[in-house]
C-alpha cells in the first residue's frame, strides 16, 4: 500500500486507517501544486511533495507551507492588480 509509512507507528491510534489507509480530506490549498490534509479518521495531517506524494506533515513543512501560501496570496494579489490596471 502506497500510503503504509505514514501509518507507521498508528497502528494502536487507530486500526481502521492502519488498515485501510487513511481517509483524507483536504484542509488548506497552498497553491496549485501543495496542499495540506487532514484524516477525517484519525485526524493526522498531511502534505504532498514535489512528486504528489503524501507525507506527514511536520511543524517545519508546516512553516514551509505557510511561507508558500502567503507568497501564492502575494502572487495572486499582483496579478489582481496587474490586470485590473490592464484593464482601465
Ligand atoms: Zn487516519
Amino acid at each position: 500500500m502506497k500510503l503504509n509509512y505514514l501509518t507507521h507507528g498508528m497502528v494502536k491510534k487507530n486500526f481502521r486507517c492502519s488498515f485501510l489507509g487513511h481517509r483524507f480530506t483536504e484542509t488548506k490549498k497552498i497553491n496549485i501544486h501543495f496542499s495540506e490534509y487532514q484524516c477525517e479518521i484519525c485526524k493526522l495531517q498531511a502534505t504532498n511533495d514535489s512528486r504528489g506524494h503524501k507525507i506527514t506533515l511536520t511543524s517545519k513543512l508546516k512553516d514551509i507551507n505557510e511561507t508558500l501560501f502567503y507568497l501564492n496570496l502575494k502572487k495572486q494579489f499582483i496579478n489582481r492588480f496587474y490586470f485590473q490596471k490592464k484593464e482601465q
